[in-house]
């Protein structure tokens, strides 16, 4: 994957790409319920786009226009990619390939974080 280039990426079809390897077992993604209604979103393995690892820990606050999540529908979450290779030369500090895809982000055990 040496030759692939920063390129700003997302899109459904990223999206269902992420969404079959989460099937496939190659991408894991665990959301946990934080106090005060904080949501914790952990993805990790390889990005849909470049393939290199990924870790993305993100967490989001309620906004208060919308219900607060019960933990059992899959949290929909907007991952960017930030692998660490240095070939895609992207502008960014955070580093990755520039691609950002939704995943549903399914609840689990607070004991697998
Ligand atoms: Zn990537
Ligand atoms: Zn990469």
């Amino acid at each position: 994957m040496g030759s692939l280039s920063y390129a700003r990426t997302s899109g459904t079809a990223l999206d269902f790409k992420a969404a079959d390897m989460m099937r496939d077992d190659l991408l894991h993604a665990r959301a946990r319920l934080a106090p005060n209604d904080v949501v914790v979103t952990h993805v990790w393995g390889p990005c849909p786009r470049c393939k290199d690892p990924i870790d993305v820990l993100q967490a989001f606050h309620p906004n208060g226009d919308e219900p607060a999540p019960d933990g059992a529908a899959p949290y929909p979450v907007d991952v960017a990619c930030d692998c660490a290779a240095p070939w895609h030369g992207g502008a960014s500090d955070m580093g990755g390939c520039g691609a950002t895809f939704r995943l549903e982000v399914p609840f689990s055990d607070p004991s697998l974080f």
